[in-house]
């Protein structure tokens, strides 16, 4: 492989009429990686993935697979298998057929044909079943037969658009560990659209975040949940606090005015943040601590507003706590339940809320 990368992206635009639905997406795929396409419905995910399959054509751009210009490569001749949502099975063959299909029509021999089929179906952890019709398993199993399937070609890179999104909750869950471990195992590189930030940051080795067509924030999930790039980010991955100021000094750390007199510290901004200029403060639920007004400690090196608690909610290994802070911010504080497992603080307590300055990002817009 020249580049080193299973697929690569250059300035890959598609539009549909008026609609412009990737705009200009660069992206560098590693050999062997779990790379997650993440954003809302209509940001332009699915599009990208069939840019890459072949089942659509770029209006300008390069795809690249296996260092490769794929240009107007038909679906078909490129490397690439897809898994969708709903799971394309035939209906009325058996498990066995509609694995075996793609291998006996590009007339693979039967003995072959066998032996990669049950070795499919054993990576997929269906053995046993190969007689079954679809509609003779459930929802899951379906969809492991719908991955064997795509596993039995041989792919180098397998696309998998929102594969687990008809699963109920539980399943969800579990069949994210057993692909994310089967992926492990196979060592295929693996495209993974979702609309489901939860799903991306357990499954992912790297994560782009899409809206609009744009790639507003690629990297691993911690550093894109840790150090969002920007208001949307932020918003879009996990709970976070939101608080309108204005900045003081630029520091480091960034001192940001709030109503009513109050400032807060804040170790990182965004970038092209001005003296003056109205921001947003981002701070995550459990990055906040909480102490009572007569525990004494000033906590002088960390970021401290006066509030009051308006809502405590037990969640069995954290409270969240809803506090009406100083200049105008209404918060959400996470906070694990340890010890005797009793919560502190209760609704009408006066605090002081506090953190790190490090955690608290100044975001414009
Ligand atoms: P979802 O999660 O809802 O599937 P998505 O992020 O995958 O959304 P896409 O399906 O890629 O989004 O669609 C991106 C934009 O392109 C949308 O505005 C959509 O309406 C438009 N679009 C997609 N396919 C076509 C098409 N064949 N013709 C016209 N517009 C299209």
């Amino acid at each position: 492989m020249s580049d080193g990368f299973a697929v690569e992206l250059q300035e890959v635009v598609k539009r549909f009429g008026d609609v412009t639905a990737v705009d200009h997406i660069s992206l560098q795929i590693r050999d062997g990686e779990f790379f997650s396409l993440l954003g809302p419905s209509g940001c332009g995910k699915t599009t990208t993935l069939r840019l890459i399959a072949g089942f659509e054509m770029p209006t300008s751009g390069q795809i690249l697979i296996g260092g490769e210009l794929q240009g107007y490569r038909p679906a078909f001749q490129r490397p690439v298998n897809t898994v969708f949502q709903h799971y394309a099975l035939f209906p009325h063959m058996s498990v066995y057929d509609n694995v075996a299909f793609g291998l006996e029509m590009r007339g693979v021999p039967d003995k072959e044909t066998k032996s990669r089929v049950h070795e499919a179906l054993e990576l997929v952890q269906l053995p046993g079943m190969v007689h079954r019709r679809p509609d003779q398993l459930s929802g899951g199993q379906q969809q492991r037969v719908a991955l064997a399937r795509a596993l039995v070609n041989q792919p180098k890179v397998l696309l998998l658009d929102e594969p687990l999104g008809a699963l109920d909750l539980k399943l969800r869950k579990a069949m994210q560990i057993e692909l994310k471990a089967l992926q492990h195992r196979v060592g295929i590189t693996f495209i993974y659209v979702t609309h489901d930030q939860e799903e991306a940051l357990t499954m992912s080795d790297r994560i782009a975040v899409i809206r609009r067509g744009r790639v507003l924030q690629m990297g691993a999930p911690e550093g894109i949940y840790e150090h969002p790039a920007n208001r949307f980010v932020a918003d879009f991955i996990g709970e976070t606090n939101f608080i309108p100021g204005r900045v003081a000094p630029l520091g480091p750390p960034v001192e940001v005015a709030l109503d009513g007199g109050a400032s807060v510290l804040c170790g990182w901004a965004e970038e092209g943040t001005t003296v003056g200029a109205e921001v947003t403060v981002s701070i995550r639920p459990e990055r906040i601590g909480l102490q009572g007004v007569d525990d004494g400690g000033t906590g002088a090196e960390l970021a401290r507003l006066a509030g009051t608690i308006t809502q405590a909610m037990y969640l069995g290994t954290d409270t969240r706590y809803v506090i009406e802070a100083a200049g105008g911010a209404t918060l959400a504080v996470r906070m694990q339940n340890v010890g005797d497992g009793v919560q502190r603080h209760a609704v009408g307590d006066a605090v002081a809320v506090m953190w790190d300055p490090q955690h608290a990002r100044v975001l414009i817009d």
